[in-house]
């Protein structure tokens, strides 16, 4: 069992507060990916879990134990971080077999462990070479190899697939999905690359300003966003947000639509839509194209309404110039609102 629980977590570095109070907890065999743009705070809290780096306040617990005391090496972790410390004089069948060494394993036990994780990233060839003779992207698939070979019950990675090629990437992000799912592993893993969250992940904490904004699954994150933050953040291109008033009718106008908000919500709501869930149809937003772009599968038409950029993806066969009068239909039960003071969702109208 390797639960992991942060509790009440703070970290300040100097004045500056990298971590405000961070409660979160990591069921046991968990894939939680920890999301956000640089400098949110997500490396510092794998640190802290890690014991690389210590909380200015809170607790660390893993599988039952309190760890914030104790040094990395007895928390039953292994990491994958982005400086990869792969030794440079040590062959790669050594790199990955130095943690099972350490731990007195018998060496045809190392032996299928360091063959079994070397073909799963797909660097059987290199075992003889020496560390430093690697590619910036091998280097990281042998530190990612040591770390599975240690079948810890807890995987720490800081972006471990950043130095590989586009598709190789891909390749890599399907295997890795893959090795942990069929492991008894707890893995943490960070990135500031939402394609790579929502594809490996069982939730996503999603980072910003040193917070966790919202923690859970990939669908709801993207779907139900409980911030402003989280739509504005998740999806390429990400949702549209525009202003939304009450009329005496009890109604929510948005640039000529009127819909039905939330009951008992306030005046003035922020009315949220995902680029996809719209369609040109009459009696929509009304919209004036300024950008078309043809990207194959769709067509991602960027329009101003009320002053306001808005995109919607559309399909590809539709016929549209720059300077056209549109109508978008927003899918109703797709619609989401927030409340422009606070930022928060709103419950959406059933
Ligand atoms: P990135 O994706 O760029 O790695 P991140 O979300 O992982 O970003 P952190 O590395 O956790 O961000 O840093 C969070 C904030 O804390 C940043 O503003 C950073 O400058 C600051 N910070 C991190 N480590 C230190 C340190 N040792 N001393 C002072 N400030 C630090």
């Amino acid at each position: 069992m390797a639960e992991i629980q942060i509790k009440g977590v703070g970290k300040s570095f100097g004045s500056f507060t990298a971590l405000h109070s961070i409660d979160l907890t990591i069921a046991d065999q968990e894939f939680m990916v920890l999301l956000g743009a640089s400098g949110c705070g997500k490396t510092t809290l794998l640190r802290i879990i890690a014991g690389l780096e210590s909380p200015t306040r809170g607790e660390v617990w893993i599988g039952g134990k309190r760890v914030d005391q104790l040094p990395p090496r007895d928390r039953g972790i292994a990491m994958v971080f982005q400086n990869y410390a792969v030794f440079p004089h040590l062959t790669v069948y050594e790199n990955i077999a130095f943690g099972l060494r350490m731990k007195k394993l018998p060496q045809p036990e190392v032996d299928t462990r360091v063959r079994r994780t070397a073909e799963l990233m797909h660097i059987e060839q290199l075992l003889k070479r020496y560390s430093g003779q690697l590619s910036g992207g091998q280097r990281q698939r042998v530190a990612v190899a040591r770390a599975l070979a240690m079948e810890p019950d807890v995987i720490l990675m800081d972006e471990p697939l950043s130095n590989l090629d586009a598709l190789l990437r891909l390749e890599m992000r399907a295997e890795l999905k893959g090795v942990l799912a069929n492991s008894k592993t707890t893995t943490i893993y960070v990135t500031h690359d939402q394609v790579e969250a929502m594809s490996l992940a069982d939730r996503i904490s999603v980072m910003n300003g040193g917070r966790i904004v919202q923690a859970a699954s990939p669908v709801e994150v993207y779907r139900n966003p409980a911030a402003r933050f989280v739509g504005s953040f998740i999806g390429n291109p990400p949702m549209n947000f525009l202003p939304a008033e009450k009329h005496g009718d009890g109604r929510y106008h948005v640039a000529g639509l009127s819909l039905a908000g939330p009951p008992g919500a306030a005046q003035k709501l922020e009315f949220a839509i995902r680029p996809e869930d719209l369609a040109i149809a009459p009696g929509g937003l009304k919209a004036i194209a300024r950008v078309i772009e043809p990207l194959g599968a769709h067509t991602l038409v960027t329009s101003e309404v009320g002053g306001a950029l808005f995109r919607a993806v559309l399909d590809s066969d539709i016929r549209i110039a720059p300077g056209d009068e549109l109508s978008l239909v927003p899918k109703p039960d797709r619609i989401r609102w927030f409340d422009p003071e606070t930022s928060s969702a709103l419950k959406a109208v059933p």
